[in-house]
Formats: structure tokens, sequence, C-alpha cells
């Protein structure tokens, strides 16, 4: 067990501990309060299972005004607060805090509205992503960003988080696909960003708050655009003899012209994993696997079908095989999304990085990685949403040998610097959390950074919300500006960082 530096715990806090829990059980009467450390234990980690934390006191409000109380009463107080949703970022930003109350809205799950004239839902943040889909395809109707998580991650997250999925690539991102929110700051103040109208006036909130990891508010409710389900989609498996000309015949497609709904590459690793767990039927004699999915009118996805097979051919493809059945569509998609859970069968422990590149950049990463992977002598997974050029290599180690885990953070943190050497960044989809916090100074100057933090301040100027994620030290509101990030290299060292 081990857990990543995090800002020193507020012993005022800790010593009122039987205090904060009776005024917990008032604001949330019933079940809605978990203090013992047994039952704590289920929260101690979200999907970076590598860092794990108990909670001061779980908490898991039903109401909006609940929420609201929660804050304003922490806030009053000093006391921090982590939000959470399902816990499954891959990134540590729901990893709890030994002095904080751990707000966790999975009690939120109800849809609200399912307003088809307005091709909009309104739903509450606990909501699974694909249960807006699941309620809204009866009529022929879903919801875009798709996640590999889709079953478990909650729709709250997926703003926090800005996530993704397999078809981003032609539909955007969450971004791309939310219409408003409601959120408590941590005053306990309620404000209400967009609705279900297609713009805002002045600054653009909700833009600011999709990605905050938590930091900023807890989103109580999300509108989401839903969109007609296409007339036809089929996906193309497509094998080549080298990642080298995966790569090539990725960035031919979209110079093309051609976005397809999803374009996905594998790596022979990732291939065998995935093929032994699902039967996919992946060829098995390929060094990487392309999958690429094409819809919209039949006779439209019929001509671009043509069109990436030639492009293929024309890149040294091996094998090629399109899907005549929604069946046959979905068994070559089950592979690619059941990656990460496959790749934990042929290893104790992976570790999922995000990093995201240039297109053109792939066959350097991919080389650079090799290169990083014998360094290391850990073995890596490649899964890569290739028509966005965001990386997911991932690094098998094993926890129980000494010294692996802390091998395994080094080479990831090498990988990302290698994406922002060649032009990439830090994240595509997972956040920065914890597991990229201190990697942040290699991609944003001090200027950067200070601005960032200046946002935060707007919203929490105590810290209190998240605190220990996204920024590489505690910067205290009123000292903006004097802080000098060098190189990486940040000097002051009795300001906090962790
Ligand atoms: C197997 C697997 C596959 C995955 N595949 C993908 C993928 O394809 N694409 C992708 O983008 N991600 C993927 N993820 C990562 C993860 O599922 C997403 O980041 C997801 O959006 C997290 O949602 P959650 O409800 O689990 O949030 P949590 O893990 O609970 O929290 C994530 C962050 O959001 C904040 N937060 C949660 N709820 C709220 C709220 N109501 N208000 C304010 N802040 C909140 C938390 O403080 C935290 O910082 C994957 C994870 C796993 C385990």
């Amino acid at each position: 067990m081990s857990t990543p530096r995090m800002p020193e715990l507020n012993a005022a806090t800790l010593e009122r501990r039987e205090e904060i829990v009776a005024d917990m059980r008032i604001i949330v009467p019933g079940e809605g309060v978990v203090e013992s450390e047994a039952e704590m234990r289920a929260f101690e980690s979200d999907g970076l299972t590598a860092y794990r934390q108990l909670p001061m006191v779980v908490v898991l409000p039903e109401t909006v005004a609940q929420v609201s109380r929660i804050l304003k009463y922490c806030h009053e107080r000093n006391i921090r607060v982590v939000p959470r949703g399902s816990g499954t970022s891959l990134s540590g930003g729901a990893l709890p805090l030994g002095d904080a109350v751990l707000l966790v809205m999975s009690r939120f799950n109800r849809i609200l509205e399912i307003d088809f004239a307005n091709r909009a839902v309104v739903a509450q943040p606990g909501v699974t992503n694909l249960g807006i889909t699941r309620a809204v395809e009866h009529e022929g109707f879903y919801y875009a960003p798709d996640p590999s998580s889709q079953i478990a991650c909650s729709i709250g997250g997926n703003v926090a988080e800005n996530s993704g999925g397999v078809h981003c690539l032609k539909y955007g991102l969450t971004a791309n696909n939310i219409l408003g929110v409601e959120m408590v700051l941590m005053t306990g103040e309620v404000i209400r960003l967009g609705g279900k109208h297609l713009d805002a006036e002045g600054y653009d909130l909700l833009g600011l708050m999709t990605g905050s990891e938590g930091l900023l508010g807890v989103v109580t409710e999300v509108t989401v655009r839903i969109l007609r389900k296409p007339e036809t989609a089929r996906a193309m498996l497509i094998g080549f003899p080298s990642s080298e000309q995966a790569g090539q015949c990725v960035a031919e497609i979209i110079a093309a012209g051609i976005v397809p709904a999803g374009m996905e590459m594998m790596d022979r690793p990732a291939i065998h994993a995935a093929e032994d767990f699902v039967h996919a039927g992946y060829p098995l004699d390929v060094e990487a696997l392309l999958i690429v999915e094409l819809d919209g009118p039949q006779a439209e996805v019929d001509h671009l079908i043509e069109r990436v097979g030639e492009i293929a051919r024309r890149n040294g493809a091996t094998t090629s095989r399109v899907s005549n059945s929604e069946e046959e569509r979905a068994a070559f998609w089950a592979g690619r999304k059941a990656a990460f859970p496959a790749v934990g069968r042929i290893s104790p422990d992976y570790y999922c990085m995000d990093g995201t590149i240039p297109r053109k950049e792939l066959p350097r990463v991919l080389a650079g990685m090799r290169t990083l992977s014998e360094k290391y002598g850990l073995r890596v997974a490649n899964v890569f949403h290739a028509g966005d050029g965001n990386l997911h290599p991932l690094i098998l180690y094993d926890a129980n040998k000494p010294g692996e885990l802390e091998k395994a953070e080094a080479f990831g943190a090498d990988i990302l610097r290698l994406c922002v050497r060649v032009g990439g960044v830090l994240t595509g989809e997972h956040g920065v959390g914890v597991e990229k916090r201190d990697l942040m100074p290699e991609m944003f100057t001090e200027e950067d950074l200070n601005q960032q933090m200046r946002v935060k301040c707007a919203f929490d100027p105590n810290h209190l919300l998240n605190p220990g994620k996204m920024f590489p030290q505690l910067h205290r509101c009123a000292e903006l500006g004097r802080m000098h990030i060098h190189r990486g290299q940040m000097p002051f060292p009795d300001l906090e960082r962790f």
C-alpha cells in the first residue's frame, strides 16, 4: 500500500472528528454517513488502486440542500472535502484525504427529465454514463461520449474529468455534449451554468467547470445533449506488420477528410491479451491492429469502407475484415473495450497512463516507449485512441515485488515527459488528479500555473475542495505570483507542496 505526498493533515479538524460526524448525521439522517474503518475501506481508493487512504468520514447526501449544507458547514469550519462519483478515476482524482469529508454522489441516481423535442436529458450526477443511453434508446437516441468504464462511471464524474471514449473522434468529448450543470460552491451557494439552450452569455463557465476535477464545485445536476442513432454503423478490423504502418494509415485517413466514428489502435501485447479474454476474432499474426468504425447513411458508409480499405492496402495492411452484423460490430469493439481487464489477466498489476501526442509522432513515441521498457525492465501494452492521438500505455508490474510500483511510476512519468517533448500534453481524458500533479511544471510555466490557480482561488480561496489534486503545491491565494518554478525546479521549500 502506498500514498503519494498529500497536504499535511489538519490536526484541529481531526480533534473535532466526533463532533463533525455527529453534525453530518444531523444534515444527512439515516444511512448516509459511514464512519467505521471497515465500511470506509470500500472508499479508500478509486480506479488508481496503487494509492489508498481512508477518509475522515464518508457522507452520501441525497438532496441538493444537503450538499449545500455540508459544504457551507465545512467552509465555515475550515474542513476539507473530496467529491466522489463512482470512484473509477484513473488519476486518483477521488483519492480521499485523512482529514476530509468524502462526499459521495452515488445516491443522486435519477434521470430527472427526458426532452426528445430538445434532444436533451437532465440527470442527477450519480446516474451512470450508460444509464443515459439506456433511458433514451427506445426512441432511437443515445448519449455519444462512451468511456470504456461507461457501465459504472457517473455523469458527474464525466463532467469533472471531461471524459472521452472511442466515439469522441467524431462526436466530441463530454465538453461538447453537455448543455448545462447545477453546482454547489464551497460556500454552499447553488448556481446554474447553461441549460437546454445552445449558448449562454458571458464567460464560458460551463467550459471551465468541465474538467475541473472536483476543485471548483460539486455538480448536482447535468443536462446533456442526446443524438439520434446513425442509420448504419460498421467496423473494420485492419492488421499491420508494424505500428509505423498503422500510424501512417491513421494519418492518411484523417488527411483524406474522412472522420470515422472511432479509430482505435492496439499493439501486439494488447491484441493478444484482448483476444485471449473475449475471443473477438482479432488476428494474432500482426504487430498493430486498427479498429475503424464508419457510421451514417448506408450508401455513405459503403463508400467510406472502400476508401479506408484502399488507404489501408496502400500502407501495407495484411488483414482486413468488415463487420456484417450488429453482433459482429459489437464483438470487434468488445476486445478493445475490455483491453484493460484483459491486460489485468496477464499481469498482477498494471498502471494505465494517459497522454496525448500529435498523431504523426506515434512511431517516435512508440520507439521511445520500447527503449524505456528496456531501461525499466517492465513490459508495456498499448491501446490508443489513434484518431485523437490519445495514448493509453499500460505498464505491467507486480506490486508485491519491492520497488516495482516505484519503477512503474517513474516509467509512466518518463512516457508523459516524452509526450510533452514531442508537442503533446500530459493528459487525454483521465485528468491530472494526483497521478500527473507533480509533472504539471513540465508543461506549464510559472505564469500558466499561477493563472490557473487564480481561477481556483476565485471559487475556493481556502483550498478546501479536493486539495492536493492537480496543482503541485499548496498556494496560499494571497501569495500568488511569488512562486518561481524554473524548468520544473521549485524553490521556496517552506511552502507546502506534495
Ligand atoms: C476500466 C476503466 C476504463 C476507463 N475508460 C475510460 C475511458 O475510456 N475514457 C475516459 O475518459 N475515462 C475512462 N476511465 C476513467 C474514469 O472512468 C472517468 O474518469 C470517469 O469520468 C470517472 O467518473 P466517476 O464517476 O467514477 O468519478 P470519480 O472517480 O468518483 O471522480 C473523478 C473526479 O471527479 C470528481 N467528481 C466526481 N463526481 C463529482 C461531482 N458530482 N461534482 C464535482 N466533482 C466530481 C472527483 O472529485 C474526482 O476528481 C476508465 C476507468 C476505468 C476503471
